[in-house]
């Protein structure tokens, strides 16, 4: 089987153009076509000899992903990207300016198979996990189009990270190399429904990035009736894996609660969480829920939202409610969703 050259680390490429009896800076020289000047095909790289780039042809796969379509938000300038990769699988990426600079939200698997009941990008199931390149290409893709440069990546878009572990890392890893698109570490967030075992392995890394938990409930019941994966990874053990990845990194961790009217926008519901999260160290995302065609679930009114954000503030949490951003392209949170064009 050929291999995917746009997932190799530095070091690797360099073994890859030895065995191919090719000189050392010859990795260099391609490490940074495809992950400096973003290249889409070998064409481009006016340095390589033909030879060469018959060779890599031969031994090696090139990822891309075509941009099917964009659509841009007129309330904010969001832009939603829909990519085609190799095999026809379809994944969507988001394009969003904050002041602080460009910001890509990113899918990491083709669907999604934790079936959290608000969300779009669960409804067909999970296609496929993405590759590190596939990963890496929506960012290099939008870069391309957008002509900007991004500096946060934020790993929310359809998929569930955590189960695609392997492949994240060496993602991670890729896109803060320092010979890449060296892209900050405190400027990446990972965010996961709860696979506890994993969150425990990425804590170990001991890598600077924000680790966000979908909370969506404050106790296990609740939390399970809108998350299905909360019945193989109850509450406590999910807070306490949030707990031990603040110790072993000191990275404060967010967690996000989509307030769903009469669902989980209580002022019950407010004084539950605040006894969840007391005395941790977080941050506290409040999402007024998006809403899906298929699901029931209506937003919480902005007076409810304001409530409860009071009732979490009088308990000195730190809270803010999130700006939705590209809501009339459906690019905002859990409206991403597999589509066959
Ligand atoms: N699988 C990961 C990341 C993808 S979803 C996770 O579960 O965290 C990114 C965020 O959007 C999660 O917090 C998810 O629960 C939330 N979300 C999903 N559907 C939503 C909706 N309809 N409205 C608001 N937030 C939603």
């Amino acid at each position: 089987m050929k291999k995917d050259i746009k997932s190799m680390y530095p070091d690797e490429l360099k073994k890859e153009m030895e065995a191919l009896g090719e000189k050392p800076f010859r990795a260099k020289q391609l490490y940074e076509w495809m992950h400096v000047k973003l290249a889409q095909s070998y064409d481009e790289m006016t340095n390589i000899p033909n030879s060469l780039k018959q060779k890599l042809e031969e031994n090696f796969t090139y990822v891309t992903a075509d941009t099917v379509t964009v659509q841009t938000s007129k309330i904010d300038g969001t832009k939603k990207f829909l990519f085609r990769l190799g095999d026809g699988n379809m994944v969507e990426s988001v394009f969003m300016r904050y002041h602080h600079g460009n910001s890509v939200c990113i899918s990491s698997q083709a669907g999604c198979r934790m079936g959290c009941r608000f969300c779009a990008s669960t409804i067909d199931g999970l296609a496929r996990n993405l590759l590190p390149s596939e990963m890496l290409e929506q960012i290099y893709a939008i870069s391309r189009e957008t002509k900007e440069r991004v500096s946060n990546v934020v790993v929310m878009g359809t998929g569930e990270p955590l189960d695609n572990y392997d492949n994240l890392i060496r993602f991670i890893k890729l896109i803060t190399d320092e010979s890449g698109l060296n892209i900050s570490k405190r400027n990446i967030t990972v965010s996961t429904c709860g696979i506890v075992e994993n969150m425990k392995r990425l804590a170990d890394e001991k890598m600077q990035i924000t680790l966000a938990l979908s909370l969506h409930g404050a106790t296990q019941e609740k939390r399970r009736s809108l998350m299905p994966i909360a019945d193989r990874y109850p509450i406590d053990e999910v807070v306490d894996a949030c707990r031990y990845y603040f110790e072993k990194t000191g990275r404060r961790v967010t967690f996000e609660y989509s307030l769903i009217s009469g669902v989980n926008d209580t002022a019950d519901d407010a004084r539950n969480l605040c006894s969840l999260v007391g005395g941790l160290n977080c941050h506290i995302n409040l999402i007024p829920v998006n809403p899906v065609a298929e699901r029931d679930f209506r937003q919480s009114c902005r007076r409810s939202v304001m409530r409860f954000k009071e009732l979490l503030e009088q308990k000195n949490i730190n809270v803010t409610v999130r700006r939705e951003m590209g809501r009339d392209i459906d690019g905002a949170c859990g409206q991403l969703r597999r589509r066959f064009g």
